[in-house]
């Protein structure tokens, strides 16, 4: 960790932080976990309760290539030090991103600013596919703007060296950059509790109950290797993201010491920034949405970020994409695009889900109002007001 070191947990809190220990079997019945360490020793230990906590990894593509120099993954502080290694000690002109995710979008930025090309390219000639089309098309069209390369749709078969440097070759694909990044999402670490016999869940994840409490005795599970409960369907679903990973950690440690703590669920309530852009979203997309069974209905506002009174700088533009209910009338999710103030915005919709409110209830809420702010109608109660009327 960057932010409090091994030995800070060792001094301060007298927790016996074993780095450099790789966990690869778990025997529920003898309550005990075994590995080896990165010198090569074995090890077994005893536990009475045992939380799991493995986190997830980068997936990486089955295709040729993809071990070749200068072909990287972010998941850890390690892939982030080798890419700024590899940016240091090489003269990157040209990357290509594999994937067009959230983190595929943030490298992008980061990799623009540094004065790199950048080509992205993934299978699904969706770009963003959870994000309302025309929100998703605002994006695009503001990474096109930056001289990015989108190539959605477009598969990649094998990476090789040229005398140009590393090569994508797919049907349709001829890209060559100096560097590759692959950034196509990650997996759960559930291996050592698949072996173990433990129940997995979505996209191989630990099943958990609202205690984080596996389907073995004494074995607690939490953070990006586990399921949640999606709050707005009720079903099951696995969300890698902070928030929920730390609290569910709090949450094992409690009950792992005796205590009840259970938790509500998750929203998937997520924000990333690209370039000039916020993009934010809680809840259910409409796709998420008619799936999980709702009688779904949305509707797409664009409103501002300041009120138009406002005249020490243009008001910047936000799209609100709302879902609703129509049988219900209930709040399923927002999603959110602009160029200011849609971070935090998200936040209040959020809440609303976590409160299982009607878009009609939404629709009353009193929001902050002051000219620098928004306009007097925040847009998400502006999206509310519209969604009611197709309600
Ligand atoms: C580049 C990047 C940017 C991100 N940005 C955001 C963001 O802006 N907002 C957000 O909400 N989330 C973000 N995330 C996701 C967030 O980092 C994760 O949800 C969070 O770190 C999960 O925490 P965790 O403790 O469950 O797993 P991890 O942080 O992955 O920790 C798991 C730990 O378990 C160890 N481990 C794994 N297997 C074993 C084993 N067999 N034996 C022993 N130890 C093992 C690993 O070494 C690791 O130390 C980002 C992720 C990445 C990769």
């Amino acid at each position: 960790l960057v932010v409090r070191h091994a030995q800070v947990f060792r001094d301060k809190q007298n927790i016996n932080v074993l780095t450099g220990h790789c966990v690869e079997t778990t025997n529920p019945d003898k309550q005990t976990v075994a590995g080896s360490t990165t010198d090569g020793k074995d090890f077994e230990f005893p536990y009475d309760r045992l939380l799991i906590a493995t986190g997830s990894s980068a997936i990486r593509p089955e295709i040729p290539g993809v071990d070749l120099a200068g072909v990287f993954v972010l998941k850890d502080l390690d892939d982030g030090r080798k890419i700024k290694n590899f940016l240091k000690n090489n003269n990157v002109k040209k990357a290509i991103i594999i994937g067009m995710g959230y983190i595929a979008l943030e490298m992008c930025e980061s990799l623009v600013n540094l004065d790199i090309a950048v080509d992205m390219v993934k299978p699904n000639p969706v770009f963003l596919p959870w994000l309302e089309p025309s929100m998703a098309a605002v994006i695009r069209d503001g990474l096109e703007s930056k001289g990015v390369g989108v190539y959605a749709g477009h598969v990649v078969d094998r990476i090789q060296t040229s005398s140009a440097g590393l090569q994508l070759i797919g049907p349709d694909l001829n890209l060559t950059g100096d560097m590759v990044l692959v950034g196509i999402g990650v997996k759960p670490n559930s291996r050592v509790a698949d072996s173990a016999g433990l129940e997995l869940s979505i996209a191989k994840s630990i099943a958990v109950d609202r205690s984080l409490k596996t389907s073995a005795k004494n074995i607690y599970a939490a953070g990006d290797c586990a399921d949640a409960l999606h709050i707005v369907t009720g079903a099951k679903t696995w969300i890698p993201l902070a928030l929920r990973a730390n609290r569910a950690g709090w949450a094992a440690a409690d009950n792992v010491i005796g205590k009840n703590a259970a938790l509500e669920g998750v929203a998937g309530t997520a924000v990333f920034r690209v370039f000039d852009f916020e993009v934010a979203r809680t809840g259910l997309n409409l796709e998420e949405a008619q799936r999980a069974g709702f009688d779904a209905v949305e509707n797409t506002i664009q409103s501002s970020s300041r009120a138009h009174s406002y005249s020490s700088s243009r008001p910047h533009p936000i799209w609100v994409n709302m879902i609703g209910d129509k049988k219900s009338g209930r709040l399923l999710g927002v999603q959110m695009v602009g160029t200011e103030g849609v971070a935090h915005r998200i936040n209040a919709p959020a809440v609303a889900l976590q409160n299982r409110m009607t878009v009609a209830r939404y629709s009353q809420t009193d929001l902050a109002y002051a000219p620098p702010f928004g306009p007097t109608w925040d847009p998400t109660l502006t999206a509310a007001n519209q969604l009611l009327k197709k309600m």
